[in-house]
């Protein structure tokens, strides 16, 4: 009993784990990062981009800064989550590394086959097929592990974009005026 209430704890670590990680990655990380910043563009988005680029084994140090900034919101919660299971949390951890070097294995030419797409696709989970839409149209494909963010975090882009062009046409106003005086 104790065994399967322990391995009924790991699954639920691992699943919020990577929920709340991608959660704050994506809505306090990614998204806000194409509406006000160009850096994640540039690494992440940019052509002639290797996949050890993309996958974040490379060196640069620009592309390892990319990484860990998207990657922190999944370390902020393990205090927590350790206390709900060590095992799991180490496992979210490793699963959430393998998913980073496997959504970005399309550069490889890779397809994922079709048993495993039905099940990525039943349980939400985001494809390497899938995140590759994201690199060719940063409008598109949003939530890097879990597809159903790809909602939200859209209708979030839109209203960060349209905070950006508030400001962007107060900046202007403002200057317009200065050099009028
Ligand atoms: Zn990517
Ligand atoms: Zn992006």
């Amino acid at each position: 009993m104790e065994v399967i209430l322990e391995f009924i704890k790991a699954i639920a670590t691992i699943f919020l784990l990577l929920l709340i990680g991608d959660f704050f990655s994506t809505f306090f990380y990614h998204v806000p990062e194409h509406v006000f910043g160009k850096f994640h563009t540039i690494v992440h988005h940019g052509k002639n981009r290797s996949f050890l680029h993309y996958a974040v084994l490379t060196r640069n140090p620009l592309v390892l800064l990319d990484g860990i900034l998207g990657a922190v919101p999944y370390f902020i919660f393990t205090p927590w989550l350790w206390q709900l299971s060590a095992v799991g949390t180490v496992m979210g951890l490793l699963l959430g590394e393998f998913h980073v070097v496997w959504r970005h294995v399309s550069i490889l030419k890779w397809q994922t086959p079709q048993p495993v797409r039905v099940f990525c696709d039943f349980l939400f989970i985001t494809t390497p097929e899938r995140h590759w839409l994201h690199h060719q149209n940063a409008f598109a494909a949003y939530g890097d592990i879990f597809s159903f963010f790809d909602y939200p975090a859209q209708k979030w882009l839109t209203s960060l974009r349209m905070v950006r062009r508030f400001f962007n046409s107060k900046y202007k106003q403002l200057h317009q005026v200065k050099t009028v005086q």
